[in-house]
């Protein structure tokens, strides 16, 4: 078998051997071009009788779209082709062959529906505007771990199997334990108190987390990814907005300047939006929102729709994408937030709203033991199944708190994908477990 050397945006001059798949063929009686595709591009191989041997020409008969070849040739400028060069070949390895009629059109011109590509993933996967969105995906990961960890956070792990969960108890998925019941997380939030009532004063736990939600939403998962951001010693809330403000704006201007292929294949254009971002705090909230004929009942939690609308209103008054939301309702905030002491129907709880949808939720973090075992009777939680966790904070918890960022939500944002589903390689769906 033939050994790659060059990928096809490395082919420039002199001799090369490319690997990848046959996107098409295009065969003019004694000329015949293959283009080839691999995970950086695409590049002409053109077979010429009388300068390529015949034997190549018989290698070469009934090669189609996908199969898998590697080739080796002499690199020649050529005006008109992808990369302003061609490849004239001296041999061909064929690597492995397609089945055609392929399931689904991957040639980027019909877009076909999202179940369609969804079956066919892997060969989805292959157009390079699907791929895209997953290398910008993967800059996305590495720029909010970069920032991270030059702010010294400490990445951490937290278990993925829990004993009780975290929120309510609705929405997860129960898995067989031994001869135990136990639960996949649904966020990583209460383990990573516990690291800061370790001492741990600046972490973040970036994984995998489990809603069973039989929600159909074009923004719901049931398994996604999240980036859990915590620190100590918080004077207020506004600590964490600042964090996450600037984790935001490293990031975008990361994507900006290291992804434009990516941006481009998807017609994409990123804009850095100003600091401090915009914060409503209810219940103010109810007021703006009853100027656009929105009416909330007064201590209700806002809906959807008031997402859409505060966003419209941050995007034409102030210019940005981004705003926060802050004190919402303490009855409708899990049981570990930090209500206003003075004020306690509000929590020190803050989401972030990108273009419309709730990307993060965060805050406060009640620190005090008997304020938190009040806040569990409140929920009508079960102290003593909480009490794992509870029992820690007798013994001096700093103030703190943080947020959790949806990857998925952000990238569906960022790139304006219909479906969140997009932005998943092999999305969990209530009614999609596989490929
Ligand atoms: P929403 O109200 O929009 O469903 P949530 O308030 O239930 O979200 P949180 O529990 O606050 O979600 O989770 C923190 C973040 O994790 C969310 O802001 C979001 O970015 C992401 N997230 C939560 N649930 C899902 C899900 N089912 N699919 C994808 N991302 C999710
Ligand atoms: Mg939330």
């Amino acid at each position: 078998m033939l050994k790659r050397t060059h990928y096809t945006d490395e082919v420039k001059t002199g001799e090369v051997v490319i690997s990848g798949w046959v996107k098409k063929v295009r065969d003019l009686g004694r000329v015949k071009f293959i283009i080839l595709r691999d995970c950086k591009g695409i590049v002409q191989i053109t077979f010429k009788r009388g300068i390529v041997t015949d034997s190549l020409f018989e290698i070469i008969e009934g090669l189609g779209q996908e199969d898998v070849i590697s080739v080796r040739g002499n690199v020649v400028k050529r005006e008109n082709t992808p990369q302003g060069v061609e490849v004239i070949p001296s041999e061909v390895d064929i690597v492995d062959k397609a089945i055609r009629p392929l399931p689904m059109d991957i040639s980027s011109k019909i877009e076909s529906n999202l179940d369609v590509r969804l079956d066919w993933r892997v060969l989805d996967l292959r157009r390079p505007e699907t791929a895209a969105i997953f290398k910008i995906q993967a800059k996305i990961v590495e720029a909010i771990m970069k920032f991270l960890s030059e702010k010294e956070f400490l990445q951490v792990f937290t278990p993925c199997l829990m004993g009780t969960a975290s929120e309510s108890g609705a929405e997860v998925f129960p898995v067989v334990y031994f001869d135990k019941n136990a639960f996949l997380r649904q966020d990583p939030q209460l383990h990573r108190q516990l690291l800061i009532a370790a001492g741990f004063d600046k972490i973040y736990d970036l994984g995998p987390n489990w809603r069973a939600e039989p929600s159909h939403t074009p923004r719901h998962l049931c398994e996604y990814r999240a980036c859990a951001v915590e620190f100590a010693f918080m004077v207020n809330e506004s600590d964490m907005m600042r964090v996450e403000e600037d984790l935001i704006i490293a990031t975008l201007k990361t994507v900006k300047k290291e992804c434009q292929k990516e941006l481009c294949l998807l017609k994409k254009e990123v804009s850095i939006p100003k600091t401090p971002f915009p914060e409503f705090k209810f219940p103010k909230v109810y007021d703006v929102l009853e100027e656009f004929g929105k009416r909330i009942e007064y201590g209700e939690d806002y809906d959807r729709e008031s997402e859409m609308i505060l966003s419209k209103y941050v995007k034409e008054k102030y210019g940005n994408d981004f705003f926060f939301v802050n004190k919402f309702p303490y009855k409708v905030k899990p049981f570990y937030v930090m209500k206003v002491d003075e004020e306690p129907q509000w929590a020190r709880s803050v989401d972030m709203i990108y273009k419309g949808l709730e990307q993060s939720s965060g805050g406060q973090r009640e620190h005090r033991y008997e304020k938190i075992i009040q806040q569990i009777k409140e929920k009508q939680m079960n102290v003593n199944s909480l009490e794992w966790f509870t029992k820690f904070f007798k013994y001096g918890v700093p103030s703190h708190g943080g947020f959790c960022l949806g990857i998925e939500r952000f990238v569906k944002q960022l790139l304006d994908l219909k479906n969140i589903r997009e932005g998943v390689l092999f999305p969990r769906a209530p009614e999609r477990l596989l490929p």
